[in-house]
């Protein structure tokens, strides 16, 4: 009889064992088909300017960031800032908790990094042309949301994969480089 119970309650571990396993994978295989399906959907040309300039600070920034970080950063009124904020939050790219404050989503991650890869690509460029590293990042941030992922994967390409521009280092997601790190 204690036999046959400890052989029930410990089946039943087991399967609740297996049963959270599968969950975990299923987890993971639904994050990374989310992921790449957003990959090969984004042209690069969502977004206004500001917005650009709100999620790659808000990319660099290692915690979550305050609706008022984001004002002072930018010498902006609060309450325009929200509106943006709120906008940004319906795209799936932030979320926003009320009293915790604004993060990245995992698809606001994959498209920060290239918002970032794109502006040191094209500020490498530019300093091969005679602009000095500061000129080039003033310069880009004018025009770099008009440039579509796929001419800045194509220059990424030709340049060969460049690990470091004038303003960072530069990373290649795997739609840019799939052997890169
Ligand atoms: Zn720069
Ligand atoms: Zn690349």
């Amino acid at each position: 009889m204690a036999f046959s119970v400890l052989n029930c309650s410990s089946s039943i571990l087991l399967r609740a064992y297996f049963v959270q396993e599968i969950w975990v994978l299923l987890q993971n295989y639904l994050s990374i088909s989310r992921i790449s399906s957003f990959m090969n959907e984004f042209t690069g040309l969502e977004l206004s300017p500001k917005k650009i300039e709100y999620l790659k600070y808000i990319q660099e920034q290692k915690s979550t960031v305050k609706t008022t970080d984001i004002s002072s950063q930018f010498k902006v009124d609060p309450s325009t800032i929200t509106k943006t904020i709120s906008e940004l939050s319906s795209t799936g790219l932030i979320q926003h908790v009320p009293y915790r404050g604004i993060s990245l989503t995992e698809q606001g991650r994959t498209y920060a990094e290239f918002l970032i890869r794109r502006h040191r690509i094209l500020s490498l460029v530019l300093t091969r042309y005679g602009l000095s590293a500061d000129e080039a990042c003033v310069a880009v941030s004018k025009f770099e949301g008009y440039v579509p992922r796929e001419v800045v994967d194509k220059m990424c390409t030709s340049l060969g994969h460049p690990t470091m521009g004038g303003c960072g280092k530069i990373q290649h997601d795997k739609s840019c480089c799939p052997v890169c790190d």
